[in-house]
């Protein structure tokens, strides 16, 4: 087998949060403590990078195949892999926060892109919900929303249920609330100004805030981002087309039987959120990782699985 038709299994990295609960080890990760709250599933970010797992880049972290083997990913001309797939485990709130764009975070954070991010709720609680967007009706009634501390009248939360899905601008106030297990897949960015945080404490103090960020950033009034999912069938794969946006296009893929499918796409990355199966005879389960490198081929998957699968 040539070095161009392998698929890349990444190791994830694993991160404890102080509002992190138990849930990724059904994902059969091996959780550090009772209070993990993020993995970072297919990453190259320098707070995260990956691991390449078996094959002929084994122990290459991300970055370093980016960095010298970009013909894995089609050439694509960024400094860095730009996406991250994250799976959280909310156990209790997120504070609540907001992201800059490129331009604002180039300018006020030495360089860094903005970000972008979307969710696919894998599970939440019955009555779950997450906080998107605000009630403000323009940027001087934020300010003083903000100032006055009036959160409640503030904030806009939204029910939300199992297969969920949500795109989250810049600019766009939002929430992980209790109980809820997410996929996100965002630009590879990790610039967040915290708005607010419930007043809470942690080592007895109270985590940062960035409120002045956080004003200008934030966009008011609050517009909804449609999303609208189409769904076509390709044999026995269901595809669901989640979002398309200028960083990124996330799909959802449910196999059940057996299926080929090929990607027109630089690179893409797949995790599997749901059973186990077979990709190109090589096994999967719920809680792998891998990427799809350029001029792949066909890809033949069989089993009764699920992924969530983002190109750029
Ligand atoms: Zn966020």
């Amino acid at each position: 087998m040539s070095e161009m038709s392998e698929l890349i299994f990444l190791k994830p990295v694993l991160k404890e949060m102080i509002w992190g609960g138990d849930r990724l080890k059904e994902f059969g990760y091996d959780i550090p403590s009772d209070h993990t709250g993020e993995c970072w599933g297919i990453s190259a970010h320098p707070n995260g990078d990956c691991v390449v797992e078996g094959g002929t880049f084994d122990g290459w972290t991300l970055s370093a195949l980016w960095e010298k083997h970009r013909e894995l990913f089609g050439g694509v001309d960024q400094d860095r892999f730009p996406l991250l797939v994250k799976i959280i485990d909310a156990k209790k709130d997120l504070s609540i926060q907001v992201h800059p764009d490129d331009a604002y975070a180039r300018e006020h954070e030495h360089g860094s892109l903005g970000k972008t991010e979307c969710w696919y709720v894998l599970d939440c609680d019955p009555q779950g919900e997450i906080v998107i967007g605000h009630h403000a009706k323009d940027k001087d009634e934020l300010r003083e929303m903000i100032e006055q501390k009036r959160w409640n009248d503030l904030i806009r939360t939204i029910p939300v249920k199992k297969g969920d899905f949500f795109q989250i601008n810049p600019g766009c106030v939002h929430a992980i609330k209790a109980g809820t297990l997410i996929l996100e897949t965002q630009q590879n960015s990790d610039i967040t100004y915290r708005v607010y945080d419930y007043d809470r404490l942690s080592d007895g103090k109270p985590r940062q805030l960035h409120i002045r960020q956080s004003i200008d950033v934030i966009q008011a009034p609050y517009e909804a981002s449609a999303v609208k999912p189409e769904v076509t069938k390709e044999g026995k794969i269901t595809v669901t087309s989640l979002v398309r946006c200028p960083y990124y296009e996330v799909k959802k893929m449910d196999v059940d039987g057996i299926g080929e499918i090929q990607f027109q796409k630089p690179f893409v990355n797949v995790s599997v959120i749901e059973g186990s199966g077979t990709i190109n005879g090589r096994e999967i389960r719920k809680g792998n990782h891998f990427i799809i490198p350029a001029e792949y081929g066909t890809i033949r998957l069989e089993g009764t699985l699920s992924m969530i699968v983002s190109s750029l």
